[in-house]
């Protein structure tokens, strides 16, 4: 094989749900991953929570892609028999400004199509959820909690079914613009070859930037900087005291450290946020300390014995430790004038919810790139 219509580099969700949808409209698409097998990064390392499309700015491509994909994230579920439950989600507040806080929430929420969210007083969410303690609550009843590994399994081979291939431990290294497309140059366990494609897709999560930085001629004043900020989860062993996901109000640069159960009903508390320089999963001691004190100001008969250090999610995020909202950047030849180059960046949360929407624009713009 040394040439194909589309190579798109990394088999994240965003990847994945690129080729399943691409390899409808393309005969030959190929899909690597450095990694062992499909989705061992950010996409395996989340919350796997469906986001409604609450809290984005009005207009932004996360406040559009989260609310589209939701509905076709849902569909899929449906039709693909993949694990889902519309479980819903508490947004608690605790006293006046908090309140004030899911007032403007809900307003923004309306503006970018959620309307099912409703408010319940103290008493309502003491009938609903007796062990939290909240003044007053908005539910987002769209909300809802996903199996990933099974959807990135079912968008796999859809998109194999389609004869697109997935080829692992095959690692890009720099791509060079030809007459009708790209060179690409791959290291497949040692073995170094290259291939000619029409389309090339950067889906690299959190090495997109290093990824766009290999490709010639592409402007560096068109790479964004990437910052890397990782979240810890703690696990909570015993029978779950909540029946709905709980979300304090948002805070630094987070969505607060919540508590979402998995489709087993495990139920977990996370994620923070720790801005790093260097990749890694470590999983400091003190954290402990940090997630007691904050989960409890809604849980407060919370176990600190139940509570064990579980696993590590790192976002791609554009926004830096003090800037303000920064959205996905989806950029083709419109922006960077390399015509077939598609680069995705900072696609952080609500990634997972909006893959299938993602999908569907990245197709849309390849038909008039
Ligand atoms: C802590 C946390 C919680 C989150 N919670 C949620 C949530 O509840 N709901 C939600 O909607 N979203 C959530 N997200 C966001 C969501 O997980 C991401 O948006 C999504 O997983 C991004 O997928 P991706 O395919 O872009 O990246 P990844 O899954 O990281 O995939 C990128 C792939 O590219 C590969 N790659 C990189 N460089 C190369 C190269 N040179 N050659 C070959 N392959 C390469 C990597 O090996 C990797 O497999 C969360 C994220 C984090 C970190």
């Amino acid at each position: 094989m040394d040439k194909v219509e589309v190579i798109i580099v990394g088999a994240g969700v965003i990847g994945l749900a690129i080729a399943a949808k691409l390899s409808q409209q393309f005969d030959s698409v190929l899909v690597i991953d450095k990694n062992a097998s499909f989705g061992e990064e950010t996409s395996s390392r989340n919350s796997e929570v469906i986001h409604a499309g609450i809290y984005y700015p009005q207009h932004s491509l996360k406040a559009k892609l989260c609310v589209q994909g939701k509905a076709m994230l849902y569909r899929y579920c449906q039709e693909r028999h993949i694990p889902v439950n519309k479980i819903g989600k508490l947004l608690v507040a605790h006293g006046k400004e908090e309140e004030d806080f899911l007032k403007e929430t809900l307003i923004s929420a309306q503006k970018n199509g959620v309307n099912d969210l409703t408010w319940l007083s103290q008493q309502a969410l003491k009938e609903l959820e007796p062990e939290l303690l909240a003044s007053a609550a908005l539910l987002s009843p769209s909300t809802g909690i996903i199996d990933s590994h099974a959807y990135m399994q079912s968008l796999l081979a859809q998109a194999e079914q389609h004869n697109a291939m997935f080829v692992a431990q095959t690692k890009m290294l720099s791509a060079r613009p030809t007459t009708n497309g790209f060179e690409v140059l791959f290291d497949s366990q040692g073995e170094h070859l290259a291939i000619n494609c029409k389309y090339l897709i950067n889906c690299a999560g959190l090495h997109s930037e290093s990824v766009a930085h290999t490709i010639e001629e592409l402007k560096k004043s068109h790479i964004p900087k990437l910052h890397w900020c990782r979240g810890h989860y703690f696990s909570y062993q015993g029978k779950s005291p909540f029946k709905q996901l709980i979300y304090p109000t948002p805070r630094d640069n987070g969505l607060g450290i919540h508590a979402s159960l998995d489709m087993g009903g495990q139920l977990k508390f996370g994620p923070d946020t720790q801005y790093i320089e260097q990749l890694s999963y470590d999983f400091p001691d003190k954290l402990k300390a940090k997630f007691l004190s904050q989960v409890s100001q809604y849980f407060p008969n919370i176990d600190a014995n139940m509570l064990q250090p579980a696993y590590a999610g790192i976002r791609p995020k554009l926004q830096g430790r003090n800037d303000s909202f920064r959205d996905f950047v989806i950029q083709t030849c419109e922006v960077h004038q390399l015509k077939g180059l598609v680069n995705l960046f900072g696609i952080d949360s609500p990634g997972l919810t909006s893959s299938l929407a993602i999908a569907d624009y990245v197709a849309d713009k390849l038909k008039v790139v």
